[in-house]
């Protein structure tokens, strides 16, 4: 696997006249290095299995049946064509001949797609590629990057194979070296960059969408761009293949689980442009219609075969920067007169001196002799130990005797212990899930920070972290819990008018000192308050009184809540209030105007706090309000609607583990820089701002499952002889209290053309940018607004597309033609549309803020995954789908897209959002598939536990297969835990979610995808004849977004 011995060995063969063909000639490992498999999967044939007879034992129900001649081994319907995915040789459950004809059963009040295909009869569906080669890329003498390249040079052609471009290249050995060498040029000495110009060959058709036309007036529903199988391709290509950075191909599809090579420039996993080819002037960014904007998730967690961030100490000097700028060094600086000075790639200031103790002579290609030394030079993504000048300055007392610059991270635990909590079981879930992550096992199995003490206890948590317990029903309690103490001492607050600490030694504690104390006082803590149970909760006075315990040194509160905060001090009400759903009031519920709320999230700022909330109510708590404080300082809100004790206990005490361990940084402050040309013109996500135009951000803390967006703007013309540069600069304090810049750098190419923008566009970074600005306007517009413009947007954007790059191509006017690189972007926007922050249709003030504010922080994969659920089938799966295969990874039976149409009768599917993770079983389901997934005597659906959170580990082959899959699925997890959750058809409450996330089919207030697709088509056509008046509108509310449009950014 990757490590930092192969770092430097991507520069042992440089040419020496290229300063940057380091990465042109790598080892041979390097090119076809596959994804680490995931461990631990039940291998098939495992001696568990011995004398198990393996698959098709489902045939054989043990009454007759009306499927039990089909050959079905789960009691299936008779096999037919498959619309999608092909079906599997042995596979005897071929779904309906017709899914897009009239239905062949009344799925009870679903909406398949069926019959909407007249629809579609003056339409014509044609993805295609963008245009052709362009030769106003021939420039002579381009200084870091050459846009022209042959398309065999990126394996186009005929031997390409059929992978999207967002899926990279298959890297076959040898491939790569003829691609690179063909760049390395004398006249380019800082090498390539990408993307690079390709023919018009290079993007290959889409298995599952080329050809798509119209076939006696009729298009194929089946034809239109699937996105499962764009994943599923995505996966499949990575599991061979590693992407190289620096490659010049299209970022990989975010839930493809690729592997990065740092080569200088930022992982895809940490930086993501919306354009990987960025316009040269804002007219040119404004034919295209695109956001250019930069998703950035700082800390993002590097996958395993990924190699660690370095971190890189300059003492007293600081890593060099741009006087200037103040652009930190990256692999984009040049060295000039000899090495003594560096020329800047962001404001191309010349005159930046080389400190003489990071003096390097420079070899005859200009580049500096020692850079394979220096990671700083090499990868695109570094950290930097700060000077004494960043350290925290509060109070003259500190910094810390450490000597790191800041404190060791502080942690203090909030537990709601009144009635509501007792009774409905969330209190002990809280208790577990810190005992868990304070003791548990699986609190070491990834030991990250954390080491082993001289006494030879494991720690998880760095040397000098520590922790403190409080409690709070309508008082606060706070607990001693010095290790010289039998038992923790309780010492209550009773005045929540104006809280105070009521003591000071004793509050925070190393937990494995006091690790004795703390346990007892956790085991004792359920009981403790069964006799008490106050009903109210005081919440702001408890926030209060634990901001002042953390005041001097920043931290973390992780608080949980039962219910609404109706006790003490400004208390919250109910103000839910269903009239105004719908109407220009309904904001109103998203956002607070209690002062006294707001004033305690701005301290926590001020003081580094930030808060996660771990929320279990079972009525209205107005997330609004109190989510706002986890929002302003960069924390996170979970949220338990419908708390069931049995059933979602571990999910919360993970998740609430998982925030405890996962990488954190607070008293973060975070600025972007661009080349001179651009600027920064607004951030979107979870942090705090002091003004609407501050050019840096602050997060009280920031952890690695967050991402930010920032918007660029054109304040001049960028050179297209020279690359843009992007970079981010993280200050922040580690757990280990130490202050440290994470920078990440990103560079893109410049470009006159429009095709060449829209065919590096990155389609989950267009989303997340499209999907955290609709977001932040919710407080402001009305939803009906923001979902008129999203609509706009996404027509604009491909109207701009069929304008300007396929309508010389000799399309037919008719024909709706999506760019290769943007080709589920529609369906993607129809399925913003219809999550539960921008549906139309009465959703709870708590449910939208709640999605909303998620949207705001989601990564790249968490936000596919939630506008588009991956559904698994797993009622006919192959006899190897579900075990590891040679290589390690695990084989994955194709993805279902989401429309009830694709549903098989007596069909059992996985489906994971992302948040949760639901087993939706059809009513017709075999029993023996139910038995052999949940032992003897769970033959029907009724008898099945609907509190269950996990399978029973049995000794059958789908038992295993099915519990693998899940593992799987529970590795590709953020913030979130897997949780297993049944649906039942007709019996269990969760198949509402089953029939919202089959967001291809019409529901949640929206068209069916196909629909969509038309209404879409309709728009683009009628722009493209000039017809198109926005004031007419795209439904209600495109007036009204058309009224918003000298907002910046432009299209709102
Ligand atoms: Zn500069």
């Amino acid at each position: 696997m990757a490590d930092m011995g192969m770092f430097h060995a991507l520069g042992q063969n440089d040419d020496p006249n290229d300063p940057n063909s380091r990465h042109n000639v790598a080892p041979p490992h390097f090119r076809a290095q596959p994804a680490p498999p995931p461990a631990g999967y039940q291998q098939a044939g495992a001696p568990s299995f011995v004398g198990q007879q393996p698959q098709p034992q489902y045939g054989l129900p043990p009454q007759p049946s009306p499927y039990q001649q089909q050959q079905s081994p789960h009691g299936a319907p008779p096999p037919s064509i498959s619309p999608y995915p092909p079906p599997q040789q042995h596979s005897p459950y071929g779904p309906p001949q017709n899914a897009y004809g009239p239905p062949q059963q009344q799925h009870g009040g679903y909406d398949p797609v069926g019959g909407l295909a007249q629809q579609m009869s003056q339409v014509d569906l044609m993805s295609q590629q963008v245009g052709t080669v362009s030769k106003a890329f021939k420039k002579k003498g381009r200084a870091y990057h050459q846009l022209d390249q042959s398309p065999d040079a990126m394996g186009g052609g005929p031997n390409m194979p059929p992978f999207s471009p967002n899926v990279g290249d298959n890297l076959q050995p040898g491939f790569l070296m003829h691609q690179q060498q063909s760049m390395v040029s004398p006249m380019t000495p800082g090498g390539t960059q990408f993307p690079m110009q390709a023919g018009p060959n290079f993007m290959p058709q889409h298995p599952g969408s080329s050809g798509v036309s119209s076939t006696g007036g009729k298009i194929d529903p089946l034809l239109i761009p699937s996105i499962p199988a764009a994943r599923d391709r995505a996966i499949e290509h990575f599991r061979t293949t590693v992407f190289p950075t620096n490659s010049r191909l299209a970022p990989p599809n975010a839930s493809s689980d690729f592997i990065a090579i740092d080569q200088q420039n930022a992982s895809p996993r940490i930086c993501r442009l919306t354009m990987n080819a960025v316009p040269t002037t804002a007219e040119v960014l404004n034919m295209t219609h695109l956001p250019l904007a930069l998703q950035i998730q700082p800390l993002a967690k590097p996958k395993p075969g990924e190699e660690p961030i370095p971190v890189l100490d300059f003492g007293e000097m600081g890593p060099p920067r741009c006087r200037r700028c103040r652009t930190y060094i990256n692999p984009f600086m040049t060295f000039v007169a000899g090495g003594s000075k560096f020329q800047c790639n962001m404001c191309l200031f010349p005159n930046n001196e080389v400190p003489s103790e990071y003096y390097s002579p420079i070899d005859m290609s200009g580049g500096r002799m020692d850079r394979e030394q220096r990671p700083e030079l090499m990868r695109g993504t570094v950290e930097f130990v700060v000077p004494k000048e960043y350290w925290v300055k509060k109070y003259d007392s500190l910094p810390p005797a450490d000597g790191k610059g800041g404190y060791p991270m502080r942690y203090l635990f909030l537990i709601d212990a009144t009635e509501g909590a007792i009774n409905r079981g969330s209190l002990e879930a809280t208790v577990a899930g810190i005992r868990e992550a304070l003791y548990g096992e699986s609190a070491y199995e990834d030991v990250a920070e954390g080491e082993v003490s001289e006494d030879g206890t494991k720690r998880r948590l760095p040397e000098g972290c520590k922790v403190s317990i409080c409690t709070f029903d309508k008082e606060v309690h706070f607990y001693n819990l010095n290790p010289s103490l039998d038992q923790a001492q309780m010492v209550v607050m009773p005045d929540i008018e104006e809280p105070f600490l009521p003591f000071q030694e004793g509050l925070f504690v190393d937990p494995y000192e006091s690790r004795s104390v703390i346990e007892h006082l956790l085991d004792n803590l359920p009981s403790f308050f069964v006799h008490l149970k106050n009903p109210e909760p005081a919440l702001l006075p408890a926030l209060t009184a634990a901001l002042s315990a953390l005041e001097k040194t920043g931290g973390k509160i992780i608080c949980s809540l039962s219910t609404l905060p109706t006790w003490g001090p400004n208390r919250l009400v109910l103000r839910e209030d269903t009239k105004i759903y719908g109407t220009d009031k309904e904001k109103t519920l998203f956002k607070t105007e209690q002062v006294a709320w707001r004033m305690v999230a701005g301290k926590m700022v001020e003081a580094g706090v930030g808060v996660d909330f771990f929320m279990t109510p079972s009525a209205y708590i107005d997330l609004a309000a109190i989510g706002h404080v986890a929002a302003t300082t960069g924390g996170e809100t979970f949220f338990y609607p419908n708390f069931v004790k049995e059933r979602d206990s571990k999910k919360l005490a993970d998740e609430l583990c998982h925030t405890f361990h996962r990488a954190t940084g607070y008293q973060a402050l975070m600025k972007v820089r661009c080349s001179n040309g651009l600027q920064v013109t607004a951030y979107h996500g979870n942090f705090f701002q002091t003004g609407v135009s501050s050019a840096d951000v602050e997060f009280s803390n920031i952890d690695e499952d967050k991402a930010v967006a920032v918007m660029f703007s054109h304040d001049g013309k960028l050179d297209p002889k020279l690359d843009a540069h992007f970079q981010s600069a993280l200050l922040y304090t580690t757990k280990s209290g130490e202050r440290r810049v994470r920078c990440s750098n990103v560079v893109a190419a410049v470009t006159e053309q429009v095709r060449d923008v829209v065919r590096w566009a990155d389609q989950d970074a267009v989303l997340g940018v499209m999907a955290r600005e609709a977001a932040s306007r919710m407080i402001e517009k009305p939803l009906k607004e923001i979902r008129g413009a999203l609509t706009e947007k996404c027509v604009e954007i491909l109207a701009a597309y069929r304008k300007h790059c396929s309508s010389a191509s000799g399309n037919p006017p008719g024909q709706l033609i999506l760019p290769e690189s943007l080709k589920e972007f529609s369906m993607y926007v129809l399925a913003l549309l219809k999550c539960r922050g921008f549906r139309g249709g009465s959703v709870s003030s708590d449910l939208r803020v709640h999605s909303m504010r998620m949207l705001k922080a989601m990564s790249a994969l968490e936000l596919q995954l939630y506008l588009y659920p991956r559904i698994i089938p797993i009622h006919n799966m192959a006899d190897n789908d579900g075990f590891a295969e040679p290589s390690g990874h695990l084989k994955l039976p194709a993805a279902m897209r989401a429309s009830f149409a694709f549903a098989e009768e007596g069909g059992v599917y996985l489906v994971d959002n992302g948040q949760y993770l639901l087993l939706w079983l059809h009513s017709q389901v075999s029993p023996n598939l139910l038995v052999d997934l949940f032992g003897e005597g769970y033959d029907n659906l009724a008898a099945l536990d609907p509190k269950m959170h996990q399978l029973p580990v049995l000794q059958t082959a789908l038992n295993a297969q099915v519990r693998n899959i899940i593992q799987f699925l529970a590795s590709q997890r953020c913030s979130r835990k897997v949780s297993l959750q049944l649906a039942r058809q007709g019996l269990d409450g969760a198949e509402y979610e089953f029939a919202q996330a089959l967001v291809e089919d019409r529901n949640n207030d929206e068209r069916s995808y196909v629909d969509w697709l038309v209404h879409v088509h309709k728009y683009i056509q009628l722009e493209m004849s000039g017809q198109r008046k926005k004031d007419e509108g795209i439904g209600a509310g495109i007036d009204m977004a058309a009224g918003m449009a000298g907002l910046r950014p432009h299209y709102w």
